[in-house]
């Protein structure tokens, strides 16, 4: 994994994704992004912005008035009620209450919020409260699978087998590995992968591997 790792900094650099500035705009973009892509949720995002000014404000909207706000991104009703519930858990943990939270009693903690599933609570960890954590998304089991590391269809059993050493690293290390697993799937190892410049071509055991592209 630290060999992976290095080879997609050295190839892709740093990514410094969600540097969090604003805790309110990330937790609520990471809840938008579920089953759409960023444009959208950044127009659901223009409308919600002037209400995210602090956790009291937004949930003073009513559900519906939120629903309507964030309907670009898609779901919006189901993803309003998912929204309030995270909203109304933040009121009801400060930072300070969750830095004394071990990390996998947070993660069952997230997990009980309405709507967060394990990759939102597993992003959620890494990004918002700096948890070395490892994010079993699709990307990173797509492109697990053609390096040669075997099958996972199961994202809690993936998580498992990966955690123990994401856990020794930095969390910045964490946040960085799963950034770049994303960009490295959207730019070479695409459902169809371009694998003719590819930086892991020569380890890949991908039988298929297109060459043409
Ligand atoms: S060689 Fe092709 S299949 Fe293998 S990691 Fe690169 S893009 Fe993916």
């Amino acid at each position: 994994m630290d060999k992976l790792f290095q080879q997609l900094e050295n190839h892709y650099g740093q990514q410094k994704w969600w540097d969090v500035h604003n805790q309110l705009f990330s937790v609520t973009e990471m809840v938008l992004i579920q089953n759409t892509n960023s444009v959208n949720v950044e127009k659901a995002m223009v409308n919600l912005r002037p209400y995210l000014t602090d956790l009291e404000t937004v949930l003073s909207l009513p559900e519906d008035n939120l629903a309507t706000l964030i309907r670009p991104s898609g779901y919006y009703k189901i993803k309003a009620k998912r929204l309030r519930a995270v909203y109304q858990w933040l009121v009801e943990h400060s930072k300070e209450i969750v830095e004394k939270i071990p990390t996998e009693d947070l993660r069952i903690e997230l997990l009980n919020i309405y709507g967060i599933g394990n990759e939102t609570a597993d992003v959620m960890m890494l990004y918002l409260y700096n948890r070395p954590v490892f994010v079993a998304d699709n990307y990173a089991r797509r492109l697990f699978e053609r390096l040669g590391f075997g099958k996972n269809t199961d994202y809690n059993k993936m998580r498992n087998i990966y955690q123990p050493e994401v856990n020794q690293w930095p969390a910045n290390q964490a946040k960085e590995f799963h950034a770049l697993i994303d960009e490295h799937c959207k730019a070479h190892c695409l459902k169809k992968p371009h694998c003719k410049n590819c930086p892991l071509l020569e380890t890949c055991q991908y039988p298929d591997k297109d060459l043409t592209r």
